[in-house]
């Protein structure tokens, strides 16, 4: 049976917020953004480990206390210039853990809302599949084109499309493979790399509230969605 295992990109500079703080350390009801991610995986029992990668040289992570994750937790200072070749450490430095069938769980430490129901149902819908697969949502709002000049170009369709969220799930063989050979300036995310093989990933149904911290308005979002969990 393969097992599953968590990767946490937490080695962005965050700047597109504007913040001195890397985004993964801004605060959220007390605690940092990565450790809502990791709490969130490390309590589900099919993932096995969590692994964090950081930036070489991080010296928050340790300010905080990681205790309560005991062994599950795996912090690995070896992030790169980017989201693409820090994951790509991240899957380098876990060889020794990791089997090239296991399954890599890979999730962004700047999404502190993601359900237990959305990691069981991309687990199980991606199942076996050769391929692996992503969470994500279907495209609701219509889609405007700009000129550039603050105004509409074009109304595109938005039939079949859908937003890529996190966790995306490949196994681990394949997802090295991918991201070795990827561009990863180009790669956004790891669906990415892996259809660049022309390989086409699954796109399993995720929910609104797993929302990605970018813009300072987007914490007290955040916040509201996890009070809302809470009652
Ligand atoms: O900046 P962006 O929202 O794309 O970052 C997504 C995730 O990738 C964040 O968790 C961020 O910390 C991580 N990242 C990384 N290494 C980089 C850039 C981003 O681990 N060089």
């Amino acid at each position: 049976m393969p097992s599953y295992f968590a990767v946490v990109p937490a080695a962005g500079s965050g700047s597109r917020l504007g913040h001195e703080t890397p985004k993964q350390y801004l605060m959220l009801q007390g605690r940092p953004l990565v450790e809502h991610a990791v709490s969130r995986l490390a309590r589900s029992p099919r993932i096995e480990r969590v692994l964090v990668v950081l930036a070489p040289g991080d010296t928050r992570f340790g300010e905080f206390d990681w205790q309560v994750y005991s062994d599950k937790l795996v912090p690995l200072y070896c992030g790169g210039p980017t989201r693409a070749a820090s994951v790509f450490n991240g899957l380098l430095a876990a060889s020794d853990m990791a089997d090239e069938g296991d399954w890599m769980l890979v999730h962004d430490a700047a999404r502190p809302c993601l359900a237990r129901a959305d990691i069981e149902r991309l687990i199980e819908e991606v199942g076996d599949d050769p391929t692996g697969g992503l969470l994500a949502v279907p495209v609701a709002d219509t889609l405007k084109r700009a000129d550039g000049a603050g105004r509409v170009a074009a109304t595109e369709p938005r039939e079949g499309l859908w937003q890529a969220q996190t966790p995306q799930m490949f196994r681990y063989e394949l997802l090295l493979r991918a991201l070795r050979t990827a561009d990863p300036a180009a790669v956004t995310d790891e669906a990415c790399a892996i259809e660049a093989l022309g390989l086409r990933p699954r796109l399993v149904q995720g929910s609104l509230r797993n929302i990605k911290v970018t813009y300072p308005q987007d914490l007290a979002l955040a916040a509201a969605i996890l009070a809302g969990e809470e009652n």
